[in-house]
């Protein structure tokens, strides 16, 4: 029996999907494509079919851009809604480390972990609730960006803080594990001797992580608790010393909002450039600001590399994905 899966990732400004049909055990991906600019100038790109951008209502939100996503798959499939809906949740906390089937109390669950990946969870289960509300037999699953780090050892996993936080669930879990696991399925085909050795997999969007993979398995990530650690990113500002998230409260006196603001949107390329979030606007542009920004992306990418090549004890690849990653010669050459 053919059936169709649809396949979301719902961000922030962003919904990307992808829409495949199941026959036996093939998946054939039919549909591609994204509704861009939410909540500002909303348009929908259609990526596999010759099809114009539409523009959608001004200020279209998740709930108007995702009924008309599904009214337009309607009419693509002569009213068959797909038979299941999978979506990427970005955080599966200490539980969620396969994918499930969403329940009243497993989204119940997920919600307590928005705060901990703030620019990603919400958005994640608001395409959950609208679409539960439009179709409330439709069978949706959640795969969790932290899942594929679920095996990593205790000393990678905890903090050097008091045990009882570690059992209360502040340890580090890593995250765009959905990304590495594809990652490591194309290399299978690809790169099959670096399913057997050992790697790191740089995945640079406006998100960014490393991850050390050994086997094929990951052993450890330079994201940690929420995803604001590891690398600096487009607006986060990836790790650092704790003492001066003390000194920003005590002397500063930055309220929790004030601060969450500093390091999750005016942080990193955009923070330290003064210009952009944008790899491309950095790169073409001959600011002193924008070159220290580049500067300091690839300093510290190169130092975390080096601080897994040494948990690994050996390095055999080095893998690039992300938006960066994949296009960005630039700073592929000069990581390398
Ligand atoms: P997200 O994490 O939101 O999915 P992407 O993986 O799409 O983001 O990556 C977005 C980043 O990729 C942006 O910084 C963008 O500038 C960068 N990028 C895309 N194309 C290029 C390119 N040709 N050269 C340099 N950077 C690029």
């Amino acid at each position: 029996m053919r059936t169709q899966v649809l396949v979301l990732n719902c961000g922030s400004s962003s919904i990307k999907f992808r829409l495949f049909t199941n026959q036996g055990n093939d998946l054939t991906l039919n549909i591609k494509g994204k509704i861009e600019g939410l909540n500002h100038q909303a348009r929908f790109i259609v990526d596999t079919l010759n099809a114009p951008v539409t523009p959608l209502k001004e200020n279209a939100n998740h709930t108007i851009a995702l009924s008309f996503l599904i009214d337009w798959l309607n009419k693509q499939l002569d009213n068959s809604i797909p038979l299941l809906v999978g979506h990427r949740v970005v955080h599966g906390g200490v539980h969620f480390t396969q994918p499930e089937l969403i329940s009243e109390e497993i989204l119940f669950e997920l919600k307590k972990l928005i705060s901990l990946a703030p620019l990603h969870q919400g958005h994640n289960l608001a395409a959950i609730e609208v679409l539960r509300d439009l179709y409330p037999d439709l069978p949706q699953v959640a795969c969790f960006d932290s899942a594929f780090h679920a095996g990593h050892g205790k000393p990678v996993d905890q903090f050097a803080l008091p045990q009882y936080l570690y059992d209360k669930g502040i340890r580090r879990y890593g995250f765009h594990g959905l990304s590495y696991e594809f990652i490591v399925d194309e290399l299978r085909s690809k790169a099959p001797h670096l399913t057997k050795s050992k790697c790191i997999v740089a995945h640079l969007g406006n998100g960014a992580s490393l991850c050390a993979l050994n086997q094929g398995q990951s052993i450890d990530s330079t994201m940690g608790f929420s995803t604001l650690d590891g690398l600096p990113m487009g607006t986060r500002c990836g790790s650092i010393d704790a003492g001066v998230i003390l000194y920003l409260l005590q002397e500063e006196k930055l309220n929790y909002d004030q601060l969450s603001e500093l390091l999750y949107q005016k942080s990193g390329l955009l923070g330290v450039s003064g210009l952009s979030h944008d790899m491309r606007v950095l790169e073409a542009s001959s600011e002193l600001a924008a070159v220290e920004a580049i500067e300091l992306y690839v300093h510290r990418i190169v130092r975390e590399i080096g601080a897994l090549a040494a948990t690994l004890e050996g390095l055999d690849g080095l893998v690039f994905t992300g938006g960066i990653g994949e296009n960005s010669t630039i700073i592929r050459e000069r990581v390398c």
